[in-house]
This record gives structure tokens, sequence and C-alpha cells, in this order.
């Protein structure tokens, strides 16, 4: 005997078109009919499950549902695997328990038919849901900008928005994380950073990716010390034992917003955490900044130097100086680096104080090339006038990286000039992510092939790897005077460091330079490890161009 009659069949069927077509979608409705259904026809449980394609699906990632369970032992009595159109995959078992009730032909035929209804509604319905999701979200599934902006409109329209605190946070070194422990770790440490942020920021705010490691959001005052506490370092586990962890931290911006707080644009929030944001990643020291007024003045800085810029560089307010690289056997001028200045209205502005504005856009190119310009325009004048001029270096900031034509620009100017090639020599500092690495690898060689020398800057502060010196063809190692030790003693690591430095760069065939030399206790630290080119305040301060001249006629210092 059947489980039910057909006009008991023939009403499901019904009442299953009707919840499958109400809009909106009546869950409530939906689930006593499924439960209904599953008791009249002695089911012990029934399931969906859903996976947005079949790949997923192989890869069990996606959402099961148990629709009904009455918890009795169960056997699979009919399961239904429907591919959508769209490639997603949904999938029904029913189970039953053949001790307590065998089912007939006709129970199956009729529970196939409303399984195959129902699949069909499942899929619409999860569709629309993960259509809605990925609108908010991003390709990885971190909330998107769009979440932020949804977030921001309904707090708004409610009042709920004056008193929250906004940030921005960019993670700090995320790329050597990555380098450190693999990219799929780095993703792993990524999401379970964000998922904690989240989770303590709770429903009264939100964080929402903007892309790469950076991140904005809102939050309540009442979660402040603790989302602080995270943002100054959280140890995160990337293993399933918990036993490999790393610590993350933030470059934070932060800016409460006003009791009360009318949102104009999101626009008007974005300035003012980027900005802090920005001052947080450029200030080693303290990596929590809040928007304020200091900021304010910091901007119209900024905005100075970026409208000042190209009518000083017309008017060539930036003057190149010079200082020397020195042999401390022979004492011998042996090389100069080219330093540039900003003279502006009777005052000297230093390199400090603008070029890492410049960096902020492509202005610093238009510079380094006005510097090459002019070191070579004093070249061919030293040449003509039968002067020995020594090698110049030229710093060329990490935004050339992605100038693909870098070199051929650099060869243009130093042959408009004819200068011998092997006179110009290219500083660059070293980089921590991988694209720019091979693009400094890049960069390096085919200069290398056209005869200029290439020297990596500020070795030993920051993230100074061997591989930069390992992997790519430089000429000269120009060593940061913070990695020189500061006693002649032999068992301090720094002394260590220093002589196995050395003697690998020596033994790889660089030219090793000591900058910021000041002392003699200096001088003998370097010629106990042979280490022979120093700069430093020790022989000059950078000179003006005559001072420098004057340098050249014997060159050498007492
Ligand atoms: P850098 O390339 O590492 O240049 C060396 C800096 O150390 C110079 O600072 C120099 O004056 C300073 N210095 C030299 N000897 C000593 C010393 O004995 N003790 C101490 N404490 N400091 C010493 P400066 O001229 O202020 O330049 C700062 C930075 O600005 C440079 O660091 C370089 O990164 C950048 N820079 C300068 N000119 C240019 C340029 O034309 N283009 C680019 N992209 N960057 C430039
Ligand atoms: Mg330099
Ligand atoms: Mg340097």
């Amino acid at each position: 005997m059947s489980c039910v009659s057909k006009e008991k069949y023939a009403s499901y069927l019904e009442r299953m078109v009707s919840v499958t077509h109400s809009q909106p979608v009546d869950r409530d409705a939906y689930v006593q009919l499924i439960t209904e259904i599953c008791k009249d026809y002695k089911l012990t449980k029934g399931m969906s499950e859903f996976y947005i394609t079949p790949m997923m699906e192989q890869r069990g990632i996606g959402e099961v549902f148990c629709d009904f369970d009455n918890g009795k032992s169960t056997k699979v009595l009919l399961r239904i695997r429907i591919v959508s159109t769209s490639k997603a995959v949904i999938i029904g078992t029913l189970y039953s328990n053949p001790d307590e009730y065998v089912h007939e032909d006709v129970d199956v035929q009729q529970l196939d038919s409303m399984l195959r209804i129902i699949l069909g509604y499942v899929s619409r319905v999860r569709l629309i849901k993960k259509l809605e999701e990925f609108g908010f979200s991003d390709l990885d599934g971190y909330r998107n900008f769009r979440a932020f902006a949804r977030f921001m409109d309904v707090n708004n329209a409610e009042n709920k928005l004056g008193g929250k605190v906004s940030f921005y946070i960019d993670l700090h070194n995320f790329t050597l994380i990555n380098q450190e422990i693999g990219r799929e770790n780095g993703d792993i440490v990524m999401r379970k950073y964000y998922e904690l942020l989240s989770d303590t920021i709770g429903e009264t705010g939100i964080i929402i990716r903007l892309g790469g490691d950076r991140f904005i959001g809102v939050f309540d005052r009442g979660v402040q010390d603790d989302v602080f506490r995270i943002f100054s370092g959280a140890n995160i586990a990337y293993d399933v034992t918990g036993q490999q962890r790393v610590n993350v931290s933030v470059a934070a911006g932060i800016y409460a917003l006003p009791i009360p707080y009318m949102l104009k644009s999101y626009g008007d929030i974005m300035d003012k955490i980027m900005l802090a944001g920005n001052v947080a990643k450029r200030h080693d020291g303290e990596r929590i900044v809040t928007y304020g007024e200091k900021m304010k003045s910091e901007s119209d800085h900024v905005k100075m130097i970026q409208s000042a810029f190209m009518g000083a560089l017309k008017n060539e307010e930036f003057i190149i100086h010079y200082q020397p690289k020195v042999d401390i056997e022979t004492k011998q001028i042996v090389g100069a680096e080219a330093l540039c200045r900003w003279q502006r209205d009777g005052r000297v502005i230093p390199p400090d104080e603008f070029i890492p504005i410049l960096e902020l856009n492509t202005f610093v190119s238009d510079l380094d090339f006005y510097v090459l310009d002019h070191v070579c325009r004093d070249m061919v004048r030293w040449l003509n006038e039968g002067r020995k001029p020594v090698r110049v270096s030229v710093n060329f900031s990490r935004k050339h990286l992605v100038d693909i034509n870098l070199t051929d620009h650099i060869i243009t100017i130093i042959d408009k000039y004819n200068i011998p090639h092997d006179l110009i020599e290219i500083e660059l500092t070293e980089t921590t992510s991988d694209v720019m690495f091979s693009d400094l690898r890049r960069i390096v060689s085919s200069l290398q092939r056209e005869g200029v020398k290439t020297a990596v800057d500020d070795f030993g502060v920051g993230y100074s790897s061997l591989n930069l010196i390992r992997d790519i063809p430089w000429d000269v190692l120009k060593i940061d005077k913070s990695f020189v030790p500061e006693t002649e003693d032999d068992s301090n690591i720094s002394n260590v460091m220093f002589r196995h430095l050395i003697s690998l760069a020596h033994d790889m065939g660089l030219e090793c330079v000591v900058e910021g030399v000041e002392t003699d206790e200096q001088l003998k630290i370097m010629r106990k490890n042979s280490c022979r080119i120093a700069q430093g305040f020790f022989f000059d301060h950078p000179l003006s161009v005559d001072e420098f001249e004057d340098r050249l006629v014997n060159k050498t210092y007492p």
C-alpha cells in the first residue's frame, strides 16, 4: 500500500507550486510543507546540497541543508543530482528506515517528482543569495566596498553613525609574510586576521577589503580597545594544530565620526582615514594615527609641494650636491654620489622633505631624469676642461621600476652628452615585493648590458635579504650606516654579521661602499674587514659643485 492517497499527493503538488512561486520567499511555509511530506511519506531524513560549480562540488565547498531529520537510522531511498543551466549543482537526498517501512515504487515516483520541483526552487533561491553575496564581496569572498556603502547608508538613515570610529588599515609587511610562509598560508593568515577583526567589530560595525592587503571599516567605540589591540599585533595560526604562527600588525588611519554625524559622501571619510593611514605607514614608530588638524597641515604641505614642483623643475630650482666616496687606504676620491636639494625662496629644502611626496605620483621620475641630465652636463664640462672625473652615482626611486623603457631613457640622456657609460652609476633601493624583485632584476641586468654601473642603496635598513644580492647582478653594495658596528668587539653579533656580509659581497665580486662614516672608530672597523670605500661626514658633507670641483683637483685627503 502506498503512503498517501492520490488526492493528498495532488494537494501536495498544488501547495508546492504555490510555495515555490511565492514572492517574497515564504521560508516558514516551505519548511512546514517539507516536514509534512517527510512525515507522511515515512522518511527519516531529507537533505539538500548546493554548490556554485561542479568543481566546488568536487572540493566539497558548498552549502548542505538538513531540511528534516527524525534521528532514526537511515538508508538512502532516493538521490537526485541536477546541474542547472548556470552550472550550479543541486543535490537532494531522501532517507528511509527499511526496518520500519518499505516504500513502494509509486511512493518513490511521487517523491521523485516533488523532489525535482523542490530542487529547482532551492537552486533559484540559493543562486539569488549567491548573486547577492557576489555583489557585496570580492572574488576571494571578502566583503567589498559596496557592502561598506550599504552599511553606511543603512546606518546613516537610522542616525547611527555619529560616534562610530572609521579606519583604514594596511597589513604590515604582508609581502614578506607571503615570502616566508608561502602564498597559500599567507591567504589563510589574511583571512583569519580579517575574521578576527570582523568578529571583534561585530554586527554594529563592518570591515571590508579594498584590495590587496588594505581594509577599511567602522566600529563602535565600545570595542575600540580590543580592535586597537589587534591592530597592534595578533598572533595568527595557519596550520590545523595551531603550532605554526605568524604575528600580523597593521598601519592604521583612524577617524572618529563626530556626534551627530550626517554622511555626505563616502569620499569624505575615505580621504581622512587614508591620509592618516599613509602617515602611519610612513612613520616607523606610531602605527595607529588619528586624523586631526596636524594632518590637515600635512595635506596642505603635500599639495604645496605638488603644485610647485613642475614650475620649480623648469626654473632649475633643484641643485645637485656631490658627496665624495673615498678609498680609506689611499685617501683618494674614487667616486661621488649626486644628491639633490631644492632651493626655494632663499631656503634649501632637504630631499627627505620632498622626495617622499614626489613619490606619491610620478613627479619623482621627472626629478631623477633631471638630476641625471645635470650630472651629465657637469661631467661633460669636467671632461672638456681636462679634469679626470670620477664615477658619479645617481639615485633612482623605486617608482621607476614599472617603467619598461627605463634603461633606454637613461642611455638616451647619457649618450646625449657622450659620457662613457661606466662613469655613471644608478643607485636603487631594495624592494620587498616579488613583482618588484623581478622588475629590479630586469632593470639591473639591462643597465649592466649597457655598461652602466648599478648599486643597491641602503643595504641593511629594512629587510635586506641575501636573495637581493645573490640573484641580481649589482656592481656595488652600499651598506647603510646603521649596519656598521659601533665598537670593535668581535664577539658582538653586529660585528659578526658585518664581517660575513662584507666577505660574502667580496666573494661575489661586489664593490662595497659604507655610507654615513663619521668616526675614526668606524674607519678602523672598515679596515679590519677589508672594506675600503667610505662615504660620509668624516671626509665630506655633500658639496656644492664648485666645492666638489676643487676637491677633484688633487683628489686626495690629508
Ligand atoms: P641616500 O641615497 O642614502 O643618500 C645618503 C644620505 O646620507 C644623504 O642624505 C647624505 O647627506 C647622508 N649622509 C652622508 N654622509 C653622512 C654621514 O656621515 N652621516 C649622516 N648622518 N648622514 C650622511 P640626503 O642628501 O639628505 O639625502 C637623503 C635621501 O634622499 C638619499 O639617501 C636618497 O634616498 C634621497 N635622494 C637624494 N637625492 C635624490 C634624487 O636625486 N633622487 C632620488 N630618487 N632620491 C634622492
Ligand atoms: Mg643613495
Ligand atoms: Mg644610502
